[in-house]
C-alpha cells in the first residue's frame, strides 16, 4: 500500500486489487543465469528419439529466446500478482448495466462437471447419449415455455451469434415469400450496439429511431419509419434505459401490419421471468443470454449460449439439427427441413452451458424464477430511490431490473461521469456501465445483481453519496482518481486503436 496517500482517500486494502509496487513487469526482474528450477543432472542414457535432431535447420532459432530468468518464487508472485488483478463478482460488487453478472451458484459448477455430461463426445452414438439429449430437449421446451416460442435452438454460441442466428431465419422468411425488398432493420436509439452489428452481418441496413422523452419508443416515429422495406424491428423490453414499454402491443401491431416481423433481445432477462413473456408481447424472434441470466458466468470472451425461440412461422428456418424426441420414444435429430438456415455452430452448442441453465431452471422451478425476476427489480429501484437525490435520474417512475442516472450535475465542479467511476475503484466497487445508452448524456447505467444483500447494496449507495459530495467538495481528488490501482488513467484511445502487446525488451 502507498502509505503517503492522504488518509481522506480512505482506500480499502482488503478489496484492493494491487498496488504500485508490484508493478514490475517479470522481464524487469530478469537477472542473467537465475533459474526457476533445480534438477539433478540426468542419469539414464538419452533414447535415440529424443537425441535425434528432427527439426530442419531453417527453423530452427540461433540465439536464445529472451525470455526473463527469475526465481520460482518470482514466477509463483507475478502469476499470483496478476490473479488477483482480476476483478470479479467473487471479489466484490459489480454493478454493470445490461450485462450485469447475475447469480451463479456454484453447484451447477459441479454439476456442468459430472463425468456424464463432461466426458460424452460428440461422436458418440446417439444411443449412448439419451440422458444428454433428453436434457437438450427439455431445456428447448422449458425456455420456448419461458419466452412464449414455439420452438427453441440451443445452437448459438452467445447472444450476438443468437441475434443473427435470429436475422437470418428473418431474411430467409422474407425470401421465401418472395419480399426481397425487406432490407432494413429499425433499432431505438437505446438499443445495445450488437443489434445494429448483428443486423449489419446478416446483411440488412439499419434505421435508428430516437426514444421520446419518456424514454420509449415513440408511436408516430415508429409509424413514419415502417413500411414495405422493414424486415423487423429489434427492441429488447425492459430496455436498455430499465423501462419497459407500456405500448408494446401496439408496437407490435404497427410492425406486423407494416409486413415486418419483431425481434427481442432477452440477453438480460431478469426483469421479466415468469411475469411476462415476449411471445405474449407480439415478438416473433428472442435471443436468451445463458451466461447471463441462467448460472454462467460471463466476461472475457466465453464460452455462452445464445439460445433463439421462435413463433410458428418461423419453425422452417432453424438451424439444423434440432434435438427431437422421435416416435419411438427416444431422442435425436430430425431430419432438416428444407428452408433450414443450417448449422450456426460445431457439434451442439457449447454444452456445459446448457448443462448449467438447465440446473439453473430445474432448481428454482417457474416460482423461483418470477422470484428472481421480483429481487432483480426491487433491488434496482431501491438504488435508484436512495441516489436520486444525488444524480440525475432522467427518466420518472419505476425502474425494472437496471436504471438510468447521469453525472451531468457534476458538470459545474468540472467533474464527469468518468471520473465518478474511475474514483468508485478506490473503494473496491467495479463501477457501472458508463456513457451508455448513448441517449443519456454523463450516462451512468446501475444494474445491481438479484441476490445482494441490503448491505451490499447500501455500501455502494453511500460511497456514491460519498463520492457525489466530493465533487462538489474537492473535485481535484475525482480528476486524479483513481488513488489505490496499479495503474491509474490509461489512455484508452490508443489502447484501443493502436495497441502495443509486445515488451520492447534490451
Ligand atoms: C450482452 C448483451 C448482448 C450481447 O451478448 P454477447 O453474448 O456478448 O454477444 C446483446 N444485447 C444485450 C442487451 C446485452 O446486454
Amino acid at each position: 500500500m502507498n502509505t503517503s496517500l492522504d488518509s481522506k482517500l480512505n482506500p480499502t486494502p482488503e478489496t484492493n486489487t494491487g498496488t504500485k509496487e508490484d508493478c514490475a513487469l517479470i522481464f524487469e526482474l530478469s537477472q542473467p543465469g537465475r533459474v526457476a528450477y533445480s534438477l539433478p543432472e540426468c542419469d539414464v542414457p538419452v533414447s535415440e528419439e529424443e537425441a535425434a535432431d528432427w527439426l530442419p535447420a531453417e527453423f530452427k532459432r540461433t540465439d536464445a529466446a529472451a525470455l526473463p530468468e527469475v526465481y520460482e518464487v518470482d514466477v509463483i508472485r507475478h502469476y499470483t500478482g496478476l490473479s488477483r488483478r482480476n476483478f470479479g463478482v467473487d471479489n466484490g460488487f459489480y454493478p454493470l448495466g445490461s450485462c450485469t453478472m447475475k447469480y451463479n451458484p456454484k453447484i451447477n459448477e459441479d454439476v456442468a462437471r459430472y463425468a456424464g455430461f463432461a466426458k460424452i463426445h460428440p461422436y458418440q452414438p446417439v444411443s449412448s447419449v439419451q440422458g444428454a439429449l433428453e436434457m437438450m430437449h427439455t431445456l428447448q421446451s422449458d425456455l420456448a415455455a419461458l419466452t412464449g416460442m414455439d420452438a427453441v435452438t440451443l445452437q448459438p454460441a452467445a447472444g450476438a451469434h443468437g441475434e443473427w442466428t435470429g436475422l437470418m431465419m428473418i431474411r430467409s422468411y422474407h425470401e421465401e415469400r418472395g419480399e426481397h425488398q425487406r432490407t432494413k432493420v429499425i433499432v431505438p436509439d437505446s438499443s445495445h450496439g450488437t443489434n445494429p452489428a448483428s443486423a449489419t452481418v446478416a446483411g440488412f441496413e439499419t434505421v435508428t429511431i430516437p426514444s421520446n422523452a419518456k424514454g420509449m419508443v415513440d408511436l408516430d416515429t415508429l409509424r413514419a419509419a415502417v413500411g414495405s422495406d422493414t424486415a423487423a424491428l429489434m427492441l429488447t423490453n425492459p430496455s436498455t434505459l430499465g423501462l419497459f414499454e407500456e405500448q408494446i402491443v401496439e408496437i407490435a401491431r404497427i410492425v406486423h401490419e407494416a409486413g415486418g416481423l419483431l425481434y427481442y433481445d432477452g440477453a438480460n432477462s431478469n426483469a421479466i421471468m415468469g411475469i411476462t413473456r415476449p411471445g405474449d408481447m407480439g415478438f416473433d424472434v428472442v435471443h436468451l443470454n445463458l451466461h447471463k441470466t441462467m448460472s454462467t458466468p460471463h466476461g472475457g470472451g466465453g464460452p455462452g449460449a445464445g439460445p433463439v425461440g421462435v413463433k410458428s412461422i418461423l419453425v422452417p428456418y432453424l438451424p439444423a439439427p434440432m434435438v427431437e424426441k422421435l416416435e419411438d420414444g427416444s431422442y435425436g435429430f430430425a431430419d432438416p427441413s428444407q428452408a433450414s438456415i443450417g448449422r450456426v455452430k460445431a457439434y451442439y452448442g457449447n454444452f456445459g452451458i446448457l448443462v448449467r441453465a438447465y440446473a439453473y431452471i430445474r432448481t428454482y422451478g417457474p416460482e423461483g424464477l418470477r422470484r428472481v425476476s421480483e429481487c432483480a427489480v426491487l433491488n434496482a429501484n431501491y438504488m435508484m430511490a436512495r441516489l436520486k437525490d444525488y444524480y440525475e435520474v432522467p427518466f420518472a417512475g419505476p425502474c425494472k431490473h437496471e436504471f438510468v442516472m447521469s453525472g451531468s450535475g457534476l458538470k459545474k465542479y468540472g467533474v464527469r461521469t468518468l471520473d465518478v467511476a474511475k474514483r468508485l475503484l478506490d473503494f473496491g466497487y467495479h463501477p457501472p456501465t458508463i456513457y451508455f445508452p448513448l441517449n443519456v448524456e454523463e450516462c451512468i447505467m446501475i444494474e445491481p445483481t438479484e441476490t445482494e444483500s441490503k448491505e451490499t447494496l447500501d455500501g455502494f449507495i453511500d460511497t456514491m453519496i460519498r463520492i457525489a459530495k466530493e465533487a462538489e467538495e474537492d473535485p481535484e481528488l475525482l480528476l486524479n482518481a483513481p488513488y489505490t490501482t496499479p495503474v491509474t488513467r490509461l489512455d484508452e484511445t490508443n489502447a484501443a486503436r493502436k495497441p502495443v502487446l509486445n515488451c520492447a525488451c534490451s
